[in-house]
């Protein structure tokens, strides 16, 4: 944190009103204390001749025993009307008795309004200062704690951050801009004002953003979400304000802004119908990156690991307008991350960072830099002058045990199971003549699916034929089928492709009349409907016998399309079984490697 002159300032006022209040309370300690008693008490104990002392005001009086009761001398009393009370006073050996004036109204006027100029001040604290934030008031109160890192001293650069190069080569046309503005606009390039980079926790975000300002030599200032979303309203507004107004006056400079789901949640939702202060921080966070340009050198970064929960006005063009992956990083990845944090660290042989790596399928970046850091420490403790094998392995169980573990581990079962079921999508795909090529097909975890098969069409299409929309449908069903036939049991990690597989089928019926059943009947509601609001598009439009055809319909495609894939995974099961075996190995297969394991076991199907 940067403890400049403000901070001192701000520190210095925390103290002072520490010190009124311990006075305040010591105060308050070394009254003495009284007992309370019922005037009737007070008579008996008076005429017993307890008493030492009295003084009587009209509504109190107060007094002391002459002998300590319970460790307290001193008690008061409500007074009754009471004539005799002098009297006994007199003859019950009360040493000295006097009378009081009523409290004056001017010392309970002093104390009312003193009262009232407290709470005033307080209000003025928390409340109104605030509000003022937006007037850059010179307190520093809602200041964001931003951290500015010198140029020189950001030695963050890309060399730090392995494995995640398609990132980075994303991030190089930033960088770009950022090392000349002026000449990159010249060049007439277009630059986004905001890039948001998605990805589960520890993959390495906050470290890409530090080394794009470090590559570019631009300050990086940074805050996070979550210190935003303060108690206060309008101290998040105003942090995001001062972030930027700092940021712009030493641009070119990089903005990182962590947790951005803990502001950028859509708006509208959960229960109680948002959060206030959030709002505003959003709001004003939008204001901020409509307002400024980019010709002003600043780029703002953010970092989630819920992008699907973000307001989408956030991704508008002209905003977040750019998202990049960051995805949890794979066998070379893994590799590389621990060859990149073992730089510090004497290793017995380079070559057992390979066999780490191959232990730690699911192991994120941050997982990785523990496992290293951990490994050290061991050695050290036991007095080693480097780091075996030995130490490596036991780190892994620590850390996966440990709390700062931030990705689940993938058991070898599961990986088995996602393995096989990535390659039925992939063979399927790979059987089909004129389905999409499979550009890449990967075992490691992206968001909340435990693998993903990505196909790419060759072209942009408008339309779509039945046997397209069929191939689709053997695809998603591949990933299920293959778990079918080689464990004999199915996970629920297929229940995303099936509801879009029932979507699909559901469709072909419905909008594009494919089947002969229902025939060339479009059944889907117009969208003009629906804004009407479903009360005025009451029923389906069709009756209850069609919609039974149509559940039959879509059932018959489903199991139709599920047969057809088993007999096609079943025929060519070798290949099913290289895909998965070599998926285990690598967790990773692009295109080529695809073909090459495809092309030697395929016969033409
Ligand atoms: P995120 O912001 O995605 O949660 P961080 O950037 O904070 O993750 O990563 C935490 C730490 O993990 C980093 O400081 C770094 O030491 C290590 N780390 C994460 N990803 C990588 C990577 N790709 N290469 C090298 N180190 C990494
Ligand atoms: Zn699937």
């Amino acid at each position: 944190m940067n403890v400049g002159m403000k901070g001192f300032k701000q520190l210095a006022l925390w103290i002072l009103v520490f010190f009124v209040m311990l006075m305040v309370f010591y105060n308050v300690k070394k009254m003495p204390l009284e007992q309370e008693i019922p005037y009737s008490e007070f008579k008996r104990d008076l005429r017993k001749g307890d008493i030492a002392n009295v003084s009587v005001r009209a509504d109190l009086i107060r007094g002391e025993y002459k002998t300590a009761r319970a460790g307290i001398r001193r008690f008061r009393t409500l007074p009754l009307p009471d004539t005799k009370l002098v009297e006994d006073l007199e003859s019950f050996n009360v040493a000295t008795f006097s009378g009081e004036a009523d409290r004056s109204w001017m010392t309970s006027l002093l104390i009312n309004v003193g009262w009232i100029v407290l709470f005033v001040v307080l209000w003025w604290v928390f409340i109104i200062r605030q509000v003022q934030m937006g007037g850059k008031q010179a307190l520093s109160f809602g200041r964001s704690r931003t951290v500015a890192q010198d140029s020189k001293k950001q030695k963050t650069t890309f060399k730090d951050v392995a494995a995640c190069e398609e990132a980075k080569e994303d991030l190089m046309e930033i960088v770009e801009f950022l090392r000349d503005p002026k000449k990159f606009q010249k060049l007439g390039g277009r630059i986004p004002r905001g890039v948001l980079l998605y990805g589960l926790p520890g993959t390495g975000k906050t470290l890409l953003a530090r080394a794009v300002a470090g590559e570019a030599r631009v300050p990086f200032y940074s805050a996070s979400g979550s210190e935003f979303v303060e108690m206060f309203v309008g101290v998040g507004a105003s942090r995001v304000r001062d972030l930027f107004e700092k940021a712009k006056k030493s641009a070119p400079a990089v903005v990182f802004i962590d947790e951005l789901d803990a502001v950028g949640r859509h708006r509208f939702a959960g229960i109680g119908g948002g959060h206030d202060e959030r709002e505003q921080t959003l709001n004003q966070l939008l204001v901020e990156l409509d307002g400024f340009e980019t010709k002003e050198g600043v780029i703002l970064l953010a970092a989630t690991n819920r992008p699907d929960v973000l307001d989408p006005a956030l991704l508008r063009p002209g905003r977040f307008d750019r998202q990049i992956n960051v995805a949890a990083p794979d066998l070379n990845g893994r590799e590389a991350i621990l060859k990149v944090h073992s730089k510090q660290v004497k290793l017995a042989d380079e070559k057992d960072l390979k066999v780490i790596a191959q232990r730690t399928p699911g192991f994120v970046g941050s997982d990785l830099a523990n496992v290293i850091n951990e490994a050290a420490l061991l050695a050290a403790r036991r007095n080693k002058h480097q780091v075996d094998l030995e130490e490596l392995e036991e780190s892994i169980e620590r850390v996966m045990a440990g709390p700062q573990r931030k990705s689940r581990v993938i058991t070898d079962k599961e990986k088995r199971i996602v393995a096989y079921h990535e390659s039925g999508h992939t063979l399927v795909a790979k059987l089909l003549p004129g389905s999409d090529p499979v550009h890449k097909v990967s075992i490691i975890p992206r968001g909340p699916s435990l693998g993903y098969t990505l196909q790419l069409p060759t072209e942009d299409r408008y339309l779509v034929s039945k046997r397209e929309i069929m191939n689709k449908l053997y695809v998603l069903l591949g990933g299920r089928c293959a778990e079918e036939i080689v464990f004999d049991d199915v996970t629920t990690g297929a229940h995303d492709d099936l509801s879009k597989a029932t979507l699909f089928a559901q469709r072909m019926i419905m909008e594009y009349g494919m089947s002969d059943r229902i025939g060339p009947m479009s059944l889907k509601k117009k969208d003009e409907e629906v804004f009407l609001g479903r009360d005025i598009a009451r029923g389906q439009g069709y009756s209850d016998q069609t919609a039974q055809i149509i559940d039959e319909e879509v059932k018959r495609i489903l199991t139709d399309c599920q047969v057809k894939v088993r007999e096609m995974l079943q025929k060519h099961r070798h290949v099913l079984d290289a895909l998965a075996m070599r998926l285990v190995e690598k967790e990773h297969l692009d295109a080529d490697e695809i073909t090459a394991l495809t092309n030697v076991g395929l016969s033409p199907a």
